[in-house]
């Protein structure tokens, strides 16, 4: 079984603590993304996994072994990197078969594993080559291939896709959901971007600080996140924030005095600093919402658009609110003017509640 263990796996660089005691199971055939912003520790954790570096504290489990000592080759794991890390010399096949060779497999079975995944990727046409002639995608491909070769119990992928461009990153996104519906191996992912994680994983890790702050299926990351951190992290564009204070009379008081209704599911007391959290998607002119408008406790604003930023099918529009600016989705978008006034629903009942001080999720 291909499951992955980590018990308070601590990673320490001299006196700087990198990975704070982590804790995570992953089940075999899971597909687990590990999120954050830079310098959070992603890499590092992945790194431990693969065996590249030292664990400086706790357990790390492959299936029932215990593999804190074990060198890489031994832990039938592969790694696919960002910088591919293909041999110039060797052509696409060779460098597909190196860890085979290395294994000391006869040339048939090498062959015939090479050629398997070079069908599944459908880089057949280009085993001859060398990486020099290669685009991007390709080597990108290949790098994948050479992976999948060696069979192994977990797929490791350090930001896979973030040398290639946009369009490119959407299809190679698509390939490797592909590839792994189609393998079901388990794939530890590390990606700083949201989308990316969102897309391909089961469950989302998001780390910050060498500490993971939430665990949770994309849809519970997206809807309930654990924290302000959290929340501000996924999604696109980021959720709006705003500073207040609740008042006597049940209203949220923004920084500029304005008042907002406090949604009836938060039991907050009085005079408690919070932040509320709404979501582009939450706040839209009327008749142009991504949610239906009936039944929802819907706050009711004619606001000024101060920029719009048309994409097609909607656009994103930049109002203000309480003394900020504050940005909305509006779908089926018709041409808005700079200054415009427009009157703009918020959807308190989607609203998020944090402690302006801890940063935790209000109930
Ligand atoms: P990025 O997205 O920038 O790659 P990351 O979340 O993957 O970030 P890590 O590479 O895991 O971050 O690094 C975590 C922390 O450990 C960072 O603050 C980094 O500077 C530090 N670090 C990483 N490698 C070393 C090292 N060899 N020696 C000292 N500190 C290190």
């Amino acid at each position: 079984m291909a499951t992955l263990t980590l018990s308070s796996l601590d990673k320490k660089y001299g006196g700087f603590h990198a990975v704070k005691g982590i804790d995570l199971d992953v089940a075999d055939g899971e597909f687990v993304a590990l999120v954050g912003p830079s310098g959070c520790g992603k890499s590092t954790t992945l790194r431990m996994i693969a065996g590249l570096e030292d664990i400086s504290g706790g357990q790390l489990r492959i299936g029932d072994r215990v593999v804190n000592d074990l060198p890489p080759r031994d832990r039938n794991i592969s790694m696919v990197f960002q910088s591919y890390a293909l041999f110039p010399h060797m052509t696409v096949a060779e460098n597909m078969g190196f860890s085979l060779k290395i294994a000391g497999r006869d040339a048939g079975t090498i062959d015939t594993a090479v050629k398997e995944a070079a069908r599944i990727l459908e880089i057949e046409p280009l085993l001859e080559r060398r990486p020099a002639q290669l685009s991007g995608g390709q080597r990108q491909r290949v790098a994948m291939g050479r992976a999948i070769v060696r069979d192994p119990d977990v797929f490791l992928f350090d930001e896979p896709l973030s040398n290639l461009d946009a369009k490119l990153r959407g299809q190679m996104r698509t390939e490797i959901k592909r590839l792994h519906a189609r393998l079901g191996s388990t794939v530890v992912y590390v990606t700083h971007d949201q989308i990316e994680a969102m897309t391909l994983a089961d469950r989302i890790v998001i780390m910050r600080g060498g500490v993971i702050e939430q665990v949770g299926t994309p849809d519970e990351v997206f809807n309930r996140p654990a924290s302000r951190f959290v929340a501000s992290f996924i999604g696109s564009p980021p959720m709006n924030m705003a500073e207040a204070v609740v008042t006597a009379g049940r209203a949220l008081r923004l920084e500029d005095g304005t008042e907002l209704p406090l949604p009836t599911a938060f039991h907050v007391a009085e005079g408690r600093r919070v932040v509320l959290g709404l979501r582009p998607d939450d706040i839209y002119p009327e008749g142009h919402g991504i949610h239906s408008e009936s039944g929802h406790a819907v706050e009711s604003r004619e606001l000024p658009v101060m920029l719009s930023e048309p994409l097609g099918n909607e656009t994103l529009l930049f109002t203000e609110l309480g003394g900020q600016s504050w940005t909305a989705r509006m779908l089926n978008p018709r041409s808005v003017k700079r200054g415009e006034l427009l009157r703009f629903h918020l959807d308190l009942s989607r609203a998020h509640l944090f402690d302006a001080e801890t940063g935790l999720t209000l109930r």
